[in-house]
């Protein structure tokens, strides 16, 4: 998972869904409201083209699934579900990009912690290196643990109800990426002195799975060659930990 920048809607877009959930509002106060259908119908009108368009520019050139990063993102994803929050069906802060088996996976389900905070971490939202870790002996992904040894709870309900930690394939995606990552920092290491916009360029190519700031900043800054380039580059690495 990596965190994605949301982008801003153009006009006639942001109008439309704006229009859209007004009508929802209404037709929840009638207890008219269908969402699945609802939604269905606009999904399939050409003005909701434009709001595709920049979730699948927020989703990058190779347009990941906003979770897992690993297979296409081919559907439209309410971050809240819209069975239990039609209020924010057409919300623009709620819609996402993902692929049909993390979709499949989270369902409606949608649970809160103790203030009534999501649990589930939102790739538009949150860093989510700071709630989750990765194992790069099982190519899992794990709930992140703190100095003192207590697991983020956002973390383990993210790990849990996508199975980050259960899924053959998305674990040797993620271990490819990570031996692609380390492998360009081998070789950039190696090569003489460090250029470091072009070492950022090549890293962030081999990037497939957003490991990168986990690589620089979080636990793989710690695991050869990344703490080398820590330790034996310290300019270049903090220049690179604040680029990613
Ligand atoms: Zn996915």
């Amino acid at each position: 998972m990596r965190r994605v920048q949301r982008v801003p809607l153009d006009e006639a877009a942001r109008q439309y869904l704006c229009e859209r959930q007004q009508y929802a509002r209404r037709l929840l106060a009638e207890d008219r409201l269908r969402a699945a259908r609802f939604w269905k119908d606009m999904r399939e009108t050409a003005v909701f083209t434009p709001v595709l368009t920049a979730l699948e520019q927020m989703a990058g050139p190779r347009r990941r699934c906003m979770y897992c990063l690993d297979s296409r993102g081919s559907d439209v994803e309410h971050f809240r579900p819209k069975a239990s929050y039609p209020h924010r069906m057409c919300s623009w802060r709620n819609l996402l990009l993902c692929c049909s088996d993390c979709g499949r996976k989270k369902g409606d389900r949608f649970p809160l912690d103790d203030q009534g905070l999501p649990l589930l971490l939102d790739p538009s939202a949150d860093e989510p290196w700071e709630h989750l870790d990765f194992d790069p002996e099982t190519g899992n992904l794990t709930p992140r643990f703190d100095p003192t040894g207590a697991s983020s709870p956002r973390g383990e309900e993210t790990v849990r109800m996508l199975e980050l930690d259960q899924r053959e394939e998305l674990a040797l995606g993620y271990q490819t990426t990570y031996k692609r990552l380390k492998r360009e920092l081998e070789v950039a290491l190696s090569a003489g002195p460090l250029d470091p916009s072009a070492l950022r360029e090549r890293l962030e190519e081999a990037d497939d799975h957003g490991l990168l700031p986990w690589c620089l900043r979080y636990g793989g800054s710690t695991l050869a060659p990344f703490s080398t380039l820590r330790q034996e580059h310290p300019a270049v690495w903090a220049a690179l930990s604040e680029a990613v």
